[in-house]
Formats: structure tokens, sequence, C-alpha cells
């Protein structure tokens, strides 16, 4: 504000305290104390009146009193504790989703996958590394797993990291690349290196080999087939198969014992997601790597999360097509799409986590801790996409 402005702001004000000061100044004292007792009953009057009614609806809508603060929950809000709200203990992680024990002294594990292949883990994140005659290829190398990867790989070879593949763009997985150290040979999806020359992170190199639906990668007598089957969880995220040990790669999509990632691990397109989870479950391996967990997956780890999936996806179209829009809703927000639409919605997820909640909460580890966002990201993908 200019000095200028503000000497008239200030200029009016004082002309108001002038302007209200010089009637009281021409009143004799009496009819002046009348006025004032008469001012001050009106006064009270309409304070009481505020107040009651400010009660009223404190008691009825707003446990609170302020606006935008929690009111009565929804009917038959579910017992799992919806977003934002904490926890106090989370329930018990099924024994299905937990997976061999790290030894603390290492802080990782190596499970043997066959045929000169091998996971690497923490059992939080996973990444892959395969052993040639001259060398090994190591996929996807994850911040947290990137001191390890040498360590590991020197328990079984001496030889050379000369091949780096990405399974897609994100650091968690490949943020560790250049700290693996040397200048492998790194693949990726042309996306992918569309995605890093964008993001610009010196810690994730640029891929030197790129392509767009197909790769064969054949390094003495080990192959590798790489493909992409279009957007899920993100663009230039691809399928990792290795033949001869008969195991499949894919990253962010099936989480073996677990409920996924919160909003289906963060999908951007979760048609696509879902229609990926199908494909897993219908091609031929034997073991598959998810890129996080504290396991590897089955087929039937793949089935059960497809039935989830389903379940989610029926639970959510059942809800929407059940919730009357605006029932409840605070008659003073009434022109307030916003508040209306966020009404509604908050209703469908309630009743899509009670309808899952008894089939899934004892099947899938974190079932309390991710529901609620699948249930608000399926309606969402249900009603626009
Ligand atoms: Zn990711």
């Amino acid at each position: 504000m200019s000095k200028e402005s503000n000497n008239d702001r200030l200029s009016l004000w004082g002309t108001a305290t002038n302007y209200q000061r010089t009637p009281h100044d021409s009143e004799n004292s009496v009819s002046r104390n009348v006025r004032i007792a008469w001012l001050c009953f009106v006064g009270l009057l309409i304070v009481g009146i505020c107040a009651g009614v400010n009660a009223a609806y404190s008691q009825s809508n707003n446990s609170s009193g302020a606006q935008g603060a929690a009111g009565e929950p929804y009917p038959n809000m579910p017992s799992i504790a919806p977003i934002g709200v904490r926890i106090g203990k989370y329930m018990d992680v099924p024994a299905s989703a937990q997976g061999p024990a790290i030894d603390p002294a290492k802080g990782y594990r190596v499970q043997d996958l066959g045929k000169g292949l091998y996971m690497i883990t923490d059992n939080a994140i996973q990444s892959m590394f395969l052993i040639y005659d001259r060398g090994v290829v190591v996929i996807d190398a994850p911040q947290n797993l990137a001191a390890y990867i040498p360590k590991a790989i020197a328990e079984i070879s001496d030889k050379p990291i000369t091949h780096l593949i990405y399974s897609h763009s994100h650091a968690d997985h490949i943020g560790g690349a250049k700290a693996l150290g040397g200048h492998p040979i790194i693949i990726a999806h042309e996306e992918t290196l569309r995605l890093l020359k964008r993001d610009a992170d010196p810690n994730r190199p640029l891929p030197t080999v790129t392509f767009s639906d197909k790769y064969t990668l054949r390094v003495g007598n080990q192959v590798l087939e790489l493909s992409y089957h279009g957007n899920a969880h993100e663009p230039g995220n691809i399928f990792i198969y290795a033949p001869a040990q008969r195991v499949l790669m894919v990253v962010d999509i099936v989480f073996p014992g677990w409920m996924p990632w919160r909003r289906f691990a963060l999908a951007q397109d979760i048609p696509g997601y879902f229609a990926q989870v199908e494909e897993i479950r219908k091609m031929d391996w034997d073991t598959f790597v998810g890129g996080h967990v504290a396991r590897t997956g089955t087929h039937a780890d793949v089935d059960l999360q497809a039935e989830f999936n389903q379940d989610v996806k029926q639970a959510a179209a059942t809800a929407l097509a059940t919730t009357k829009p605006g029932e409840g809703l605070n008659p003073l927000d009434k022109n307030n799409p916003w508040a209306f639409f966020d009404h509604y919605i908050d209703r469908v997820a309630a009743q899509c986590v009670n309808t899952l909640t008894p089939k899934w909460s004892t099947k899938l580890g974190g079932f309390d801790v991710y529901i609620w966002d699948q249930c608000y990201s399926m309606e969402q993908t249900l009603r626009i996409e």
C-alpha cells in the first residue's frame, strides 16, 4: 500500500470517528443515557440470539463451531480411520505378507532365482542381477540398495557390471544408478529417457539404448526380453522377462501379499493398471518380482490382487449408484459445488470401504493403511475415465 492511500484510509477513519462524536455532543445527558441503554439492550438481544443460533448449529453440524472443522460423522462410518486421521495401532500384517528374514548385520538378502539370475532386497525394495560369462547385468538400482548391489554381486562373481536396465524412471528404483559407478550400457524405454531428461537428476544417468516396443538383450548365453505394454503405473514402465529362469519382473503393479501402495500404487492410468495386472496374470512364468515388499510372487498372488481389483471396482460402482448426492449436506453449503461433491464422494468411499472390509482386511497386508485411498481413486476413475 502506498503512503498516500494509507493516509486516505487514516483520514476516512478519522472522519467516521468525528461523525459519531458530533451528534452525541449536541444531545443532553438524559436523552443520551436513554439512547445508550436502548442500544445496549438491542445489542445484548442480538448477541444472545446469535449465541443461541451458533450453539444450536455447533451441536447439530459442527463439533468445534469453526467453519471447515469436522462435523458429525457420516452415517455408517467405517471403523477403519479415514485418510489424515492418526491410527493408534494399524492392523496386524498377515503371515502371507511376510518374507524371509534379513540378516541385520548385512542389511540385505540375495535370493537365487536360478541359472545366474538373483534378486537382491532389503525386504522393502527389490532389484535383480544376471551373471553371464563376461559380466553382470543389473536390473534397477534403487537408492536404498545401491551400496549393497556390488557387495551382493561380489558374493557370487568378480565380473564387472556391463549393463544396467531401468524398469522405469522413478528415483526409488533407479536413484542409485550413478552410485554403482562405471560406465555400463543403460537400457530403458524411450518414454523413460524423455522423463529422465525432464527430471535432470545426476543420480539417474540417461539411458544409452532405448526402444519403443520390444528389446531382446543377449549377453553370453543369457537372454532378457524387455517389452512395453503401455501406460499404467507411468509411461515407460516395462516388463522384464528372463525366459531360461521363467522369471517376470514388472515394478509397481503387483505387491505379493500386500495391498497395492496408495491409489493403486500411484497408477497414472488406472484402467491401464487393471489391464496390466490381467496381462501379468495370463503370462507364462514361475516367479514374479514386483520391485517392492518382502518376497517374490506366485500366480496365486497375482490372482488374489486381480480379485481384489475387481472387488474394489464392484464396490465403488455399487456405492456410486446407490449413494444420493447432496443427502445430509448442510443447506448452508448448497451453493458450493466443491463441497457438494466432497460430501457425496466421501460417502461413496465410506460405503466402498465398508463393503470390502469383511472379506479383505485379513487377506492383504496394509489393508487398513490404503483401503480409503483405493476406494477414492476407484470411484474417481469410474466416474470420469
Ligand atoms: Zn514407480
